[in-house]
C-alpha cells in the first residue's frame, strides 16, 4: 500500500508512521527525517540544507522531488511505503504522481493552539533521536534521555519563531493538497487531536 501522510507539523504524523511501519512492515519515509540525518553528517546536502530547515522554510522541489524519487527506487518500497511529510507543495504532488501511483493520502488535522503546544514542548535526544515532550512524555530525568543517556535538546525548528513560519509555510504551499488528494478521492481525514493510541486505531481501521 502506497500512504502519504499529510497533515501540519505537529500533528503526530511521524508518530503513527513509526507505529505503521512495524504493524504494516512498510518502510517509513520521512523527508524530514532525511534532511536532518544529512544536516547532522554534514552532508553536501546538508550543508545545502541547513539554514532552509532551521528557518523553517521548504527546501526547493527539484532537490526533494530527486531524493524521494532515489528511495521510492529502493527494493524495499516496492510493495508499499508510508510517506511522511511529502509532498509538501503542489509542484511535488505532481511530480510524485509521475513515480508512482498512491492509495491514500491521511489528512492528520489538529487545532493550532495544540500545535504550538506539541511543537514548543518537544525534546529530542541528540544521541539516538528519541524525542520526549515536557508535558506529555517528560523524560525519567530533566534533560536525559531515558533510552540511551544522551542528551535532550530543542530542535532548532522548533523554537517559536520557526514554529509560526512552519505553520504558516504549512497554510500557504501545503493546505492546498488536502484538496487535490480530495479530487482524486484519496483523501481520509484523522482527527489527530485524539490520544496517540487512538490516532493510532484510527488509522488501522481506515486501512483494513
Ligand atoms: P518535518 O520534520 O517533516 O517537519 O520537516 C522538517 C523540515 O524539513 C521542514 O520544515 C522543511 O524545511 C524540510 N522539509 C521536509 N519535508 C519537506 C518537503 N516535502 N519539501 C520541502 N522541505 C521539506
Amino acid at each position: 500500500m502506497n500512504l502519504i501522510f499529510l497533515g501540519p507539523p505537529g500533528a503526530g504524523k511521524g508518530t503513527v508512521a513509526v507505529k505503521l511501519k512495524d504493524e504494516k512492515k512498510l518502510p517509513h519515509i520521512s523527508t524530514g527525517d532525511l534532511f536532518r540525518a544529512a544536516i547532522k553528517s554534514e552532508s553536501d546536502l546538508g550543508l545545502q540544507v541547513k539554514a532552509i530547515v532551521d528557518r523553517g522554510d521548504l527546501v526547493p522541489d527539484e532537490l526533494t522531488v530527486a531524493i524521494v524519487k532515489e528511495r521510492l527506487d529502493q527494493a524495499d518500497c516496492q510493495n508499499g511505503f508510508i510517506l511522511d511529510g511529502f509532498p509538501r507543495t503542489e509542484a511535488q504532488a505532481e511530480a510524485l504522481q509521475k513515480i508512482t501511483n498512491i492509495d491514500k493520502a491521511l489528512n492528520f488535522y489538529v487545532e493550532e493552539e495544540e500545535l504550538i503546544k506539541r511543537l514548543s514542548g518537544r525534546r529530542v535526544c541528540k544521541q539516538c533521536g528519541a524525542s520526549f515532550h515536557v508535558l506529555f512524555v517528560p523524560p525519567k530525568k530533566e534533560g536525559i534521555c531515558d533510552h540511551c543517556g544522551g542528551e535532550l535538546y530543542t530542535r532548532k525548528d522548533d523554537e517559536i519563531e520557526s514554529i509560526k513560519n512552519r505553520l504558516s509555510v504549512y497554510k500557504e504551499q501545503t493546505q492546498p493538497l488536502i484538496d487535490y488528494y480530495n479530487n482524486k478521492q484519496l483523501l481520509v481525514d484523522i482527527n489527530a487531536a485524539e490520544a496517540p493510541e487512538n490516532v493510532f486505531t484510527s488509522v488501522l481501521n481506515i486501512l483494513k
